[in-house]
């Protein structure tokens, strides 16, 4: 298996002999998180086990590209409408997002044992969904200062080449738009994602972002605009 550069803030780690992404900064007592690889077989109940997840209670948003943040309790069944990012103080449950390209991000906050998981995309950032994960967070106690934050496996500038209508609409961060063909940019969604939870107030030291891009990696990861129509990866985070 060919090596993998992930960056200084993940690493890679093996479980039942296939790969799994940690990211340093979520690697805290009480919490359980996981960023799982092209390597894993397509049986969820097998790989949720391997993992230490239970497979009865995951809770995914049904994720539509918006910019919904919404707390769960078990209590709303497997999946739930119109969300793209789910939190939850209850021990047990599993947040699962699922991604191929965009921004899987997860989220703890060891000092209320909270977690939670959030799906985006341009549209999702154009709709300020890391910020308002960090809202919602904050209306309900936590402190912007102690969340911990990870960025999963996503598609980088090399590979990420956006028009006009997509930069309006992300509005300018900093280094995020390097310009390429006329009337083209590459964008740095990933650098987007961590600028926004900064501006929320997450401290940069708490922000850890996988440096690999899914679409340079066919052998590790899916990537929706290298392949298409294709298999999702996964970003499993739980309270335990
Ligand atoms: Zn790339």
């Amino acid at each position: 298996m060919a090596d993998l550069d992930v960056g200084p803030a993940f690493r890679l780690d093996w479980v039942a002999d296939l790969p799994v992404l940690r990211a340093r900064v979520l690697e805290l007592s009480g919490i359980r998180h996981a960023f799982t690889t092209r390597h894993h077989p397509a049986r969820d109940r097998e790989v949720l086990w391997a993992l230490g997840f239970d497979p009865q209670r995951v809770v995914e948003p049904e994720q539509v590209h918006g910019g919904a943040v919404v707390p769960v309790d078990g209590s709303t069944g497997g999946r739930v409408p119109g969300a793209d990012g789910l939190w939850t103080d209850r021990a047990g449950l599993v947040l699962r997002v699922r991604a191929a390209d965009c921004l899987p991000v997860l989220v703890a906050d060891p000092r209320m044992g909270r977690v939670a998981a959030v799906h985006a995309g341009w549209r999702g950032l154009a709709a300020g969904i890391l910020t308002r994960s960090v809202g919602v967070l904050r209306e309900a106690g936590s402190r912007p200062e102690d969340l911990r934050c990870a960025i999963g496996p996503a598609v980088g500038p090399c590979c990420y080449e956006v028009d006009e209508p997509v930069r309006r609409a992300l509005g300018e961060w900093f280094g995020a738009f390097r310009p390429g063909r006329p009337g083209r940019w590459q964008l740095d969604l990933r650098g987007v994602g961590r600028a926004q939870l900064i501006a929320a107030g997450v401290l940069p030291e708490h922000v850890g972002v996988c440096t690999a891009c899914t679409a340079c990696e066919p052998q590790w990861f899916y990537s929706y605009r290298r392949e298409g129509r294709t298999g999702q990866l996964w970003a499993l985070v739980s309270r335990v």
